[in-house]
């Protein structure tokens, strides 16, 4: 198959169906280069991802470059997330050397041995808004510890993820790490298939149900599930109410507020709530938006014409709109699915408003009013969700009473709900998922464990 990150004249959305893989073949060739793979050393598979690392820094610019064509995220962002690409591998490697190391057990009667095994052919299916970063922290996991891995990207960036895996293929034996191109389907295909051992999803709800249910009946399966958020940043009223502004208007339009921790409620202290709202209103409108190849443009274009008419049908929705929302058509002579930053504010008597238990994937911001530090939590924590929340206060002792009660798997004080550094784990509780493939320690999820013992 050949592709070129430059030649953008193919419509993209019709390359699933013409590219679309034959998953059977494709794990096939996964399973035959795990009887090898599974007993190289660490040693030669950390050289080998160095290796793939530095194919990747080769070409760090068109990479950037080819996310930003294909999914309109500001080149800024993309250039970001390359460079969380080419970190990573370092990262990787550390917890691999913590994680995998053999333990013995001094207290047990006999010489023994818990160590780690790969399980074997595992599938990576990833999203369209960090198309390559999310995938490449559980494949790197994965290859570390001896499994072999097929990638089967999103749709909305073969372009960006083929020219990733080419770098990355390479540097591997033939078989340890493929891409399988395809939409819905050969991702059903390729989590079904009896080979496969372990499935890694970052995605929305849907399709994490849709791959849990495929997989359920085979019991050698592990399935880890990065999905969806309706992150909420608590403003209390000893908050710092500009810097908590700044980091709400921020968490709601970078990546088009296409990012799973995007900030999409506000829960203020009645009492600050006035001030709070002119501060946002000040700060939002900064994220006009713009053309994502130009370095100085914050706010790039939503990722098709369905994300448009769906933020299209939320800003519709009647209610008290403080900032209304509006759909661009053309910015700077270039057509595209623009949009700007929406501000709504529901009452505090209106927590089952739709806009505020859905994910909207769009940078608007549904604000409503909470009555104490209680009220604050209950707030929080009423969706399914749990992927991160952020706590305004300057109150130490009220954080920490804060983060005891919040059902969520990320929490910050005075910080964006986008911080989630690579430095430490990341995932989500409830419908956010689960395994915690964001982040460090995913590799032991990449292993299962076995003990030896032996007779003296
Ligand atoms: P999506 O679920 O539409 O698609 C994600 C991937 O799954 C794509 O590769 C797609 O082809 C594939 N897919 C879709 N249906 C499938 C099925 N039934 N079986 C197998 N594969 C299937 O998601 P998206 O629109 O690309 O990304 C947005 C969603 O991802 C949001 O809900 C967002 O919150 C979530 N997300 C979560 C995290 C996280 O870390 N928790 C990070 C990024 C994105």
């Amino acid at each position: 198959m050949r592709y070129s990150p430059g030649d953008l004249s193919v419509e993209l959305q019709e390359l699933p169906d013409a590219l679309a893989v034959d998953a059977v073949a494709t794990v096939q060739r996964s399973a035959a280069a795990f009887e090898a793979w599974r007993f190289t050393n660490l040693v030669e598979r950390i050289e080998r991802l160095r290796e793939a690392g530095q194919a990747i820094t080769a070409i760090r610019e068109t990479l950037a470059r080819t996310i930003t064509i294909e999914t309109g995220k500001p080149i800024t962002e993309a250039t970001a997330e390359v460079g969380f690409v080419i970190a990573k591998i370092e990262l990787a490697i550390a917890d691999a050397r913590k994680h995998l190391a053999d333990q013995s057990e001094a207290e047990n009667a006999k010489p023994n041995v818990v160590r780690r095994r790969p399980r074997g052919v595992a599938v990576v299916i990833g999203p369209f808004n960090f198309p390559i970063h999310l995938a490449h922290g559980a494949i790197v996991a994965y290859l570390l510890a001896g499994n072999t891995v097929i990638f089967k990207p999103s749709p909305l960036a073969m372009l960006a993820c083929g020219a990733y895996a080419q770098a990355m293929s390479q540097a591997f034996p033939a078989g340890v790490f493929q891409i399988a191109f395809g939409g819905a389907a050969v991702g059903q295909a390729l989590v079904a298939d009896p080979w496969v051992r372990s499935v890694c999803f970052t995605g929305s709800v849907s399709a994490g149900r849709a791959i849990a249910r495929a997989c359920v009946d085979d019991l050698s399966k592990d399935v880890a599930l990065e999905l969806g958020g309706k992150n909420a940043a608590i403003v209390r009223a000893d908050a710092d109410l500009d810097s908590a502004a700044t980091a709400i208007a921020e968490a709601a339009c970078f990546t088009c507020g296409q990012r799973c921790n995007s900030t999409s409620r506000v829960l203020v202290d009645a009492t600050v709530e006035a001030e709070l709202i002119d501060r946002l209103r000040a700060k939002l409108p900064a994220f006009m938006p713009g053309d994502p190849l130009d370095p100085a443009t914050r706010l790039g274009p939503i990722i098709s014409a369905e994300a448009k008419q769906r933020y299209v049908n939320a800003i519709k929705t009647p209610g008290d709109w403080l900032l209304p929302g509006i759909p661009v058509e053309m910015v700077g002579g270039k057509r595209g699915h623009y949009v700007t930053p929406a501000l709504l504010r529901v009452p505090a008597d209106r927590p089952d408003h739709p806009l505020m238990t859905e994910e909207l994937f769009a940078p608007i911001v549904v604000l409503t009013t909470t009555a104490n530090d209680d009220d604050a939590v209950s707030r929080a924590n009423a969706t399914p969700f749990g992927l991160t929340a952020s706590v305004f206060t300057r109150d130490a002792d009220r954080f920490a009473w804060l983060a005891d009660r919040l059902n969520v798997g990320n929490v910050y004080q005075n910080l964006p709900t986008t911080l989630s550094p690579g430095t430490l784990p990341f995932g989500g509780w409830g419908d956010s998922g689960n395994g915690r493939p964001g982040g460090r320690g995913f590799i032991r999820f990449t292993t299962q464990e076995q003990v030896i013992q032996c007779a003296e």
